[in-house]
């Protein structure tokens, strides 16, 4: 006796098809392998399905815990870092010291980036207080005449010769002599 697996086709003895009580010669319509193959994809499939489940379950039911009981958790982290000071700042100064051109690296690059962030911002609160920054300017100009700065003294010196700022500021008896000159002369004005 022979009958022709409804799954995969093919015709094979009788005895190769799962026993099923209400079927015709007493054995079902698909043959023990093809029923076995459907089983362990459906095991495999359920399997991976039911782990990802339980995996988000404890996922958000460990958040879940974790907010609910937020406070202890914070007491808890501040009392092991009390606890393990010692051990927690040898273990930041190991890593420090086996990352440290990777992490030098990381902070340069995050100075620069926030270095353009920074004048950006500072660009447009200039523009939008334009006002303000222009008389602040022009006051911070007019109190450096009076008072004859260093700055005010060393940007009089390079217009008036050809020695370049660095070497005005090495030698601050260049602008101390200008600044006695300029004095000079502004008591002489007030004379005349
Ligand atoms: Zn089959």
């Amino acid at each position: 006796m022979r009958r022709v697996c409804k799954k995969c086709g093919e015709e094979k003895e009788i005895e190769e098809f799962v026993k099923h009580k209400t079927c015709i010669y007493g054995r079902g319509y698909t043959c023990k392998k093809c029923k076995h193959d459907l089983y362990v994809d459906y095991a495999k499939k359920y399997s991976s399905e039911y782990r990802i489940r339980r995996k988000d379950y404890f996922k958000d039911t460990n958040k879940a815990y974790k907010e609910l009981h937020k406070e202890y958790y914070i007491e808890y982290g501040k009392k092991y870092y009390n606890n393990n000071k010692r051990k927690i700042s040898a273990r930041h100064g190991e890593y420090y010291r086996l990352n440290k051109d990777h992490l030098s690296k990381i902070n340069k690059n995050y100075n620069k980036l926030n270095r353009i962030k920074i004048n950006i911002a500072a660009r447009l609160h200039r523009n939008s207080n334009l006002e303000k920054y222009q008389q602040q300017e022009r006051q911070y100009v007019k109190s450096g005449i009076d008072n004859l700065s260093d700055n005010y003294i060393k940007k009089i010196i390079s217009q008036v010769s050809d020695i370049p700022m660095r070497i005005i500021t090495e030698h601050p008896e260049l602008i101390e002599n200008y600044r006695k000159q300029i004095i000079l002369k502004r008591s002489l004005k007030l004379k005349k």
